[in-house]
């Protein structure tokens, strides 16, 4: 999660010309107090963890405004999380990890973390394990969903799980429908055969087999 997609803004500012999802949902996910909020909680609790019990994945959107494959994405979405921009950063903290645990940053430049990232190269090693995974981030109803569609499509034995209070949309109600929160919607369900979890839920993880699942 990243400032251009999260970050705190007031109420009634106008929102920068990026996919920042808009007050409402940066509030339910980051709250008003920082070093309470169920993103950083989650994220610290992850982040504590041995790899041996958990692997911790961020992907991160990382965008060079010079490279012609992205004018189009950038021109569609307006510019956001440019390389080493403020807006770039993740909204939340990386100090207190665990001293020799690993995390993986991925650098992802479209909507497709498999199409534009290295992710299959750090997942492929753990294909015929019945790994557990939790997703979180944004959008819910896009990238969200479309990693859970790839990670379903290409690695059937993981387990996976999305949680509604870690994840948001650019409204809410796209949010709800994305987690098939309706009869309608999960006749059309994009996230069918993920298990839905409660407030208390999961990163942006992968677990060994014999791993825990964020509770
Ligand atoms: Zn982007």
């Amino acid at each position: 999660m990243q400032t251009d997609f999260v970050g705190p803004v007031t109420r009634f500012a106008s929102l920068p010309d990026t996919p920042h999802v808009g007050h409402d949902e940066s509030r339910r996910l980051l709250g008003d107090n920082p070093a309470e909020d169920a993103v950083s909680r989650v994220i610290a609790w992850a982040h504590a963890q041995p790899d041996s019990t958990l692997r911790v994945s961020h992907v991160r959107d990382w965008h060079d405004a010079d490279d012609p494959l992205q004018c189009g994405h950038l021109e569609h979405f307006g510019p956001h999380c440019l390389k080493n921009s403020p807006g770039a950063q993740f909204v939340f903290p990386l100090d207190g990890i665990l001293p020799d645990k690993e995390l993986t940053i991925l650098n992802a430049t479209g909507l497709s973390n498999f199409a534009t990232s290295d992710i299959d190269e750090v997942l492929a090693p753990h294909g015929g394990h019945a790994l557990r995974a939790g997703l979180m981030g944004v959008w819910t109803e896009a990238k969200i969903t479309f990693l859970a569609y790839d990670l379903r499509s290409r690695y059937p034995r993981f387990q996976l799980a999305v949680c509604s209070a870690l994840t948001a949309s650019s409204s809410r109600e796209n949010h709800f429908i994305a987690m098939g929160g309706s009869a309608a919607a999960r006749s059309r369900d994009p996230l069918a055969g993920c298990d839905r979890v409660g407030a208390r839920g999961a990163a942006n993880v992968t677990a060994p087999d014999n791993g825990t699942q964020p509770s």
